[in-house]
């Protein structure tokens, strides 16, 4: 799995990274930030969690492994 992110629909609001702290994270200047592209199994479920829960529907999930 990947995790990809689309800046241009981005908007920082930071819900992913409520979701999913170990996988997004937002800096004081509202900027997202993957933390880890490619998470282990243990955390795909979180990483779909995290995807639905964009308003933006910024966050795509790549299932090739
Ligand atoms: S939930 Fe979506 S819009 Fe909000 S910070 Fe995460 S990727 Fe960006």
């Amino acid at each position: 799995m990947r995790v990809v992110v689309d800046y241009n629909l981005c908007d920082g609001n930071g819900l992913c990274a409520a979701v999913a702290p170990d996988l997004f994270e937002v800096d004081e200047d509202d900027q997202l930030h993957v933390l880890d592209e490619r998470p282990g199994a243990a955390l795909w479920d979180l990483a779909e969690d995290a995807a639905q829960a964009c308003p933006k529907m910024a966050i795509s999930i790549e299932e090739q492994r």
